[in-house]
Formats: C-alpha cells, structure tokens, sequence
C-alpha cells in the first residue's frame, strides 16, 4: 500500500485523480503527487529503512506507488565515497562523491524509471516509451525487459555511440530522430495523445520524477543521518536537482534526520545552460537555448523544472555556475585520476563546477560536500578519445625499455 492521495497541479492547486497525466486539465500547468504525510510518518523510521532492501526500495513508503511487485533491476544502495585525494586537491576536508555511475544501466536514470514503470504496470500499460539524452533510453529499455513489456526509445540521432549500445542491448524499438532532444520531447508530447503507452517523462513524469529523492535519501543516509553542507548536482530538466532538496526536507520533516543546512549548487556546461543563465540574469524566467555542447545527457534547451531549479537555488543559499565546455574532460580526468572513478560528461561538468566553487571559496575546507556523480565514462568514450595514447611496442624487452624510456 501506498501514500499518494491524489496529483496536484503546481500552478492553480487544483487536485486530480491518480493517473496518467502530467498536465492540469484547466491551466496546463506540471501535476505532482500528493502523499498523505500523517498516514505515513507511522511507517517511516530509521529502523525500518534499515531493515529494507539494499536498493533504492528501501524508501518504498515515501515513492508513489502501491504495489508489492515493484520492477527491480536493482537501482540504489550506490556508494559514498569519502574523496581524500580530490579533496586535498581542492583544499576540502569533507568532500563526498555520491557515485551513482553503477546502477544496473550506469546511470542514475535507475531510479526514477524503476517507478515509472513499476507505476505503468501498475495503470496496465503494456508499453513503455521515452523521451532520452541518452542515459534514460538505456534504463528504460532495461526496465521494459525485466517486466517483459515493449519499449519504445526515442533519442536524438546525433547520440554518443555507448549511448546507443547501451540502450539497443535491452531489445527495445530504437528511434532515433533527426533534431535535438527538444524535438525529440515535443514528438513524444504528440504521440502521447495517439497511442496507449507510458511515457515515463511524459504523462508518468509527476510518478518517475518522485524516484530522483532517494538519491537524497541515501546521501542523508550514508552520512550518518544527516543532510550535507553542500551539494553540487547536473541538472538538464532541473529535476533531479529539485528532488534531492525535496528528499531532505521530507526526511527532515519526517524526523529522520534532524537539519537541513544545505546548499543546493546546480551545474550545466556553458554549450547548454538555460537555468543558469536565468540564475546569473536574476531572471525568474528560464529563457530556452539550442543546445551545443559535449554533455549530451545534460543537452535539454527547455527544461521542464527549469523554474523550480531556480526556486531550490534560492531556497537553499545555493548558486548556479555555467562549466566552460573545454573544462567537461578537464573534470573527467580529474575525478579518475584522483578517485578511480570514470564518469561521462555530466560528471565532468559537476567536478569542474566542484572545483570552481572550492577555489572561489563558497565552499569552506571543513564543510561537508557532496558531488554527485549520475553517469559512466564509458558510455561517453568520444568524449575522451584525445587521452587514449597507448604506448605500442613490440613482444620484446629491447622495444619495452625503447618505447617506455625504462632502461
Ligand atoms: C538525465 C541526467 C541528468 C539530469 O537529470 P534532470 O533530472 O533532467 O536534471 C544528470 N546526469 C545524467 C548522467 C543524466 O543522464
Ligand atoms: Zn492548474
């Protein structure tokens, strides 16, 4: 059994039915869910989420759905790493990497499509469909295949190689389109009125956005229980970013963690950053760019929580900073050759913006920071082709000792 009352639409309030819908009847405006809080709170302790599963269904009572039966490939539970070698690096004593790159598909998308289509099940859909940067088109189809239901992937035709693979693998109908992901979204927006199937950014968004909390959940979690000082988060739609600070608050809320003092930093690369520059304008208005740049998963020129990134910054004392495009492999390199970890572009992006607010000291050496990683390196491998440069020798010591210089 589930919390959810109803969906609310967050421009007039109105409240609708559970369903499939993403957009108010009367202004147009996102619908959201809508839990009952003191029906839940009995349930919610730390206690019981420790007893839960090691995946992100151990915060099942706060996620909008009802079912025993969730679809599961095992998203969540991903490490935090305490990053002592990127931290002496950046002068931070406390840094954190949330290294959500090893979820079953390699990316954080995990989490928010393990409830859409355990929510599409759930209203008896039979197929599945997206709107993708990429990573979404591979956890989808993997999804739709753990529950032995059709996929339809719909990506940009310009996609990193990985990304493809990545997807095809699962055996979903690919569709790639020619244009940018806006396109892509607005095609998806159409077809959604002339064929049955569940739209997991589309008409199953207000479900799916639900499952980006966890990844405040599990950092909370993982720190003992409590929220960090600092967070720096990619955003493209903007609402991964506005759910880990809704994923605070509900548990602070709740009683689970006791404080929420953090400051929500939102990165984009500068070849597609729409929210930030309504950030640095003091713009409430999220004006719409045509994406040009190496972080295709972060490639949305119309982000659809645009504005509510912009309220989560404000909220939170946060900021927003704009990555110039030849930092993304800079942060890349930076995150592997410290921690060992091979991020995509996404990654670049949040670990030069990282670096940024280190240097310009709105992090402090003794605040607790978390960077989140969303993504791996090895989908993104066009990218990063420029550091491949092995050194080729013949099966033979005389041309090792040449070639390496090791005499
Ligand atoms: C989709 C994606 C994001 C951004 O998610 P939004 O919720 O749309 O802002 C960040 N990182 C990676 C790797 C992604 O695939
Ligand atoms: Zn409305």
């Amino acid at each position: 059994m589930g919390y959810v009352t109803s969906l609310k639409c967050r421009g007039c309030s109105r409240e609708t039915e559970i369903g499939p819908y993403n957009v108010c009847d009367y202004c147009f405006g996102p619908l959201e869910v809508v839990y009952d809080y003191e029906a839940m709170r009995p349930s919610i302790s730390r206690e019981a989420i420790l007893n839960g599963p090691r995946t992100m269904w151990r915060y099942k009572d706060l996620l909008p759905v009802e079912t025993d039966q969730v679809v599961d490939i095992s998203a969540g539970y991903t490490p935090l790493v305490k990053a002592d070698n990127l931290g002496r690096k950046l002068g931070l004593e406390q840094l954190y990497i949330k290294n959500d790159s090893v979820n079953p598909s390699f990316s954080f998308k995990d989490r928010v499509v393990s409830v859409a289509v355990t929510k599409a099940v759930e209203f008896g859909f039979d197929t599945v469909a997206c709107a993708s940067t990429g990573n979404l088109a591979g956890s989808v189809a993997a999804h739709a295949a753990r529950a032995g239901m059709k996929a339809y992937v719909f990506i940009p035709a310009d996609l990193e190689k990985g990304k493809v693979v990545g997807a095809s693998i699962y055996g979903p109908n690919v569709v790639a389109v020619r244009g940018t992901y806006d396109d892509v979204n607005r095609l998806c927006s159409e077809l959604v009125d002339s064929y049955h199937w569940a739209f997991v950014n589309t008409n199953m968004r207000p479900f799916y956005a639900e499952g980006s909390k966890t990844l405040g959940y599990e950092v909370a979690e993982q720190l003992g229980w409590k929220a960090p000082d600092h967070t720096v988060v990619p955003g493209a739609s903007g609402a991964l970013f506005t759910k880990i600070w809704k994923g605070f608050h509900e548990f602070l809320d709740l009683g689970v963690i006791g404080a929420v003092n953090t400051k929500m930093h939102l990165t984009q690369a500068a070849g597609c950053s729409p929210i930030i520059n309504a950030y640095s304008a003091g713009s409430a208005f999220i004006k719409p760019v045509k994406p040009n740049t190496i972080a295709k998963s972060l490639a949305i020129g119309n982000p659809a929580d645009g504005s509510y990134a912009l309220r989560t910054i404000e909220e939170s004392s946060g900021s927003g900073y704009a990555v110039p495009e030849e930092n993304v492999v800079k942060g890349i390199s930076l995150l592997a050759e410290t921690e060992g970890i091979f991020t995509e572009t996404a990654g670049g992006v949040v670990i030069s913006g990282l670096k940024h607010l280190a240097e310009t000291g709105v992090i402090k050496p003794d605040e607790v920071t978390v960077a989140y990683i969303t993504g791996n390196g090895l989908k993104t491998q066009e990218a990063v082709e420029e550091l491949v440069n092995p050194m080729i020798i013949d099966p033979t010591i005389e041309s090792f000792r040449q070639v390496t210089g090791n005499i």
